[in-house]
C-alpha cells in the first residue's frame, strides 16, 4: 500500500484536484391542473415546447410562457398530476420512436401501440416539430404518384413531394380516396403513414382492416388520436406521422406517402387547447397562428436533392367543408398551404358518381410536370369536355331543339363522366387507364349506351390483355403513345 501523503502540497494538490459529481435540477410546482392543462410556477429558464416531466412518469409540454408562470399541455393520465405536484425541466424537446418496426403498426402520438402485436423496438428518435427542408434541398416534382383512380390520374396528377389537399363535405368519400391511393402503392415502393385524428375507433378499425385485406398493412404505419382521446395527443398527431415519414425520406430515402385525415378536426383541437389557456380567439374563435400550425406541417412534405438521397414525402391532408363552403376560415388557409386540391361535392356523390370529383374547381398547380406524356396525350382535352358539359348540360334541360355539336358535346361529356366512375377499391393501372381513356376522348365509343360502359371496360381491358398484352407493356414502359402505337390501338377499338 502506498503511503499516504500528508504534506502541505499534497494536500493542496487534493484540494485542488477535488470535485462533486452534481447536477441542477430546474424545478417548479403545479398551481393548477384541470382540463389537461397545468400552470406551473417557477421553471425560470424554460423554452417553449420543451417537454416537462410530472411525477409518475407522466410528461407535459410547454405552450405558454407568462411573465410569472408556464403553462403546459399534459400529454397522458392528466387526473394524475395535482396541483402542488413538482416539475422538472427535462432539456428535451418532443420526439418519437422511429424505425421499420413501425411498418405495420397502429400507434398513438406518444409512439405506444394499439394494436396487440407486442413492444415496438425503435431504430432512432425523431424530433416532432422539425423545420423543412430549405430550396436548396429539394428538387422538383417529376415523379408521379398514381391514385389508381382515372379522373384523378388524368384530371388532377399528383406528383412524389407534392402536397394536395382533398376537401369535401362530410361522407363524400375523402377518406376512401386516401386509403385507395395507399392500396395503390402495393407494388411501388412507396411507403405510407396514415394519420387519423378525432375519429370514430370503429371507423380506424375497419380501415386497418381494409389495409390488410389488399395487402398493404405490412407498408403502412398508422397514428391514431381518437375523438375520445385527450385535445393536445390530437394536436400532436400529425406531427408525429410527419416525423415518421420524414425518417424513411431521409434515414431510408424512401419515397413515403402521408395522409392526414383530418385537418379540421386538428384546428378544432387546437383551438380547444387555446381557449382553455385563455389565448385570445380570432376568426371562427381559433386562435391567430392556426395558419402557421397547418403552413409548418405541410412544408415539411418534399422531394428531396439526389445529395440527400433522394427521398420524398407526399402529403394528402383532408379538410372537411359545411355546406361545401370553401371560403371558410381552415379551407382557404390550407388551400392557400397545398399545391392543389381534389374538391369531392355532395351533390355529385348523391348523384350516383364516385369519385364525386369537382372537375371544375379541382386542380393540380405542380402535378402536371410529373404526369406521364400518354395520360396528358389522352386526357388533353377531358377538362374542357367535362366543363362543356356541364354549362350545356344545365340548360339543354329547357330546350327541345338543340344543334348537332351540342347534341355531340352532350352526348360525349355523358359518356366521359359514365367513364370516369369507378368503384372504391378498384384502383386501376396506368396503362389500362390509358386505354380506356384513349376510347373515350378520341371518340371511338359514342355508340355504347351509357349504361352498358362499365360492362364494355371490363371486357375491353380483359380482351387487350389477352391478346395484346406486349402493347399494354409497352405503353406502361414507354409511358407515351407514339403514332404507331396509335395506330394498332384505334384498329383494335374499331373492331
Ligand atoms: P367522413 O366525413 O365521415 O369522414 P368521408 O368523406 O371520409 O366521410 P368516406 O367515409 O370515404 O367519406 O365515404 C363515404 C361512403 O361512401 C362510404 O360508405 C364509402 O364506402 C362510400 N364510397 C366512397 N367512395 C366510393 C366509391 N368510389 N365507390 C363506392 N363507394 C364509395
Ligand atoms: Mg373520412
Amino acid at each position: 500500500m502506498a503511503m499516504k501523503d500528508f504534506s502541505i502540497e499534497g494536500i493542496q494538490q487534493k484540494i485542488e484536484r477535488f470535485d462533486i459529481d452534481t447536477t441542477s435540477d430546474e424545478a417548479g410546482y403545479v398551481i393548477e391542473s384541470a382540463d389537461g392543462i397545468a400552470r406551473v410556477h417557477g421553471l425560470p429558464h424554460v423554452e417553449n415546447g420543451e417537454m416537462v416531466e410530472f411525477p409518475n412518469n407522466i410528461f407535459g409540454l410547454v405552450f405558454n410562457l407568462e411573465k410569472d408562470e408556464v403553462i403546459c399541455a399534459i400529454l397522458e393520465r392528466h387526473t394524475a398530476v395535482r396541483e402542488g405536484s413538482w416539475v422538472k425541466r427535462t432539456r428535451r424537446v418532443m420526439d418519437i420512436g422511429v424505425g421499420d418496426a413501425l411498418l405495420g403498426r397502429v400507434i398513438d402520438p406518444i409512439g405506444n401501440p394499439l394494436d396487440e402485436k407486442g413492444v415496438i423496438h425503435f431504430a432512432a428518435h425523431y424530433p416532432v416539430e422539425r423545420m423543412s427542408p430549405g430550396v436548396i434541398d429539394r428538387q422538383p416534382v417529376r415523379v408521379p404518384l398514381q391514385t389508381g383512380y382515372k379522373i384523378v390520374d388524368s384530371l388532377v396528377p399528383i406528383g412524389r413531394g407534392q402536397r394536395e389537399l382533398i376537401i369535401g363535405d362530410r361522407q363524400t368519400g375523402k377518406t376512401t380516396l386516401a386509403i385507395d391511393t395507399i392500396i395503390n402503392q402495393k407494388n411501388t415502393g412507396v411507403l405510407s403513414v396514415y394519420v387519423a385524428i378525432g375519429q370514430k375507433q370503429a371507423t380506424v378499425v375497419k380501415l386497418v382492416a381494409e389495409l390488410s385485406r389488399h395487402n398493404v398493412l405490412a407498408n403502412t404505419v398508422i397514428v391514431n388520436a381518437p375523438a375520445s382521446s385527450p385535445a393536445i395527443t390530437q394536436y400532436l398527431a400529425p406531427y408525429v406521422g410527419c416525423a415518421i415519414a420524414e425518417y424513411f425520406m431521409c434515414e431510408k430515402k424512401r419515397d413515403t406517402l402521408v395522409i392526414y385525415d383530418d385537418l379540421s378536426k386538428h384546428a378544432a383541437a387546437y383551438r380547444n387547447i387555446s381557449l382553455l389557456m385563455r389565448r385570445p380567439p380570432g376568426r371562427e374563435a381559433f386562435p391567430g397562428d392556426v395558419f402557421y400550425l397547418h403552413s409548418r406541417l405541410l412544408e415539411r412534405a418534399a422531394k428531396l436533392s439526389n445529395e440527400l438521397g433522394g427521398g420524398s414525402m407526399t402529403a394528402l391532408p383532408i379538410v372537411e367543408t359545411q355546406e361545401n363552403d370553401i371560403s371558410a376560415y381552415i379551407p382557404t388557409n390550407v388551400i392557400s398551404i397545398t399545391d392543389g386540391q381534389i374538391f369531392l361535392e355532395a351533390d355529385i356523390f348523391n348523384g350516383g358518381i364516385r369519385p364525386a370529383v369537382n372537375a371544375g374547381i379541382s386542380v393540380s398547380r405542380v402535378g402536371g410536370s410529373a404526369q406521364k406524356k400518354a395520360m396528358r396525350q389522352v386526357s388533353g382535352t377531358l377538362r374542357i369536355d367535362l366543363a362543356q358539359f356541364r354549362e350545356k348540360e344545365a340548360f339543354s334541360m329547357f330546350s327541345s331543339d338543340l344543334d348537332e355539336e351540342t347534341k355531340m358535346q352532350l352526348a360525349k361529356g355523358r359518356l366521359m363522366v359514365e367513364l370516369l366512375k369507378q368503384n372504391k377499391a378498384c384502383p386501376m393501372e396506368f396503362a389500362d387507364q390509358v386505354l380506356i381513356l384513349y376510347a373515350g376522348t378520341h371518340g371511338l365509343i359514342m355508340e355504347i349506351p351509357l349504361e352498358r360502359i362499365a360492362e364494355f371496360e371490363k371486357g375491353f381491358l380483359a380482351a387487350f390483355e389477352k391478346r395484346y398484352a406486349s402493347m399494354r407493356s409497352e405503353i406502361a414502359e414507354k409511358g407515351a403513345l407514339d403514332t404507331a402505337l396509335e395506330a394498332k390501338l384505334r384498329a383494335f377499338i374499331k373492331k
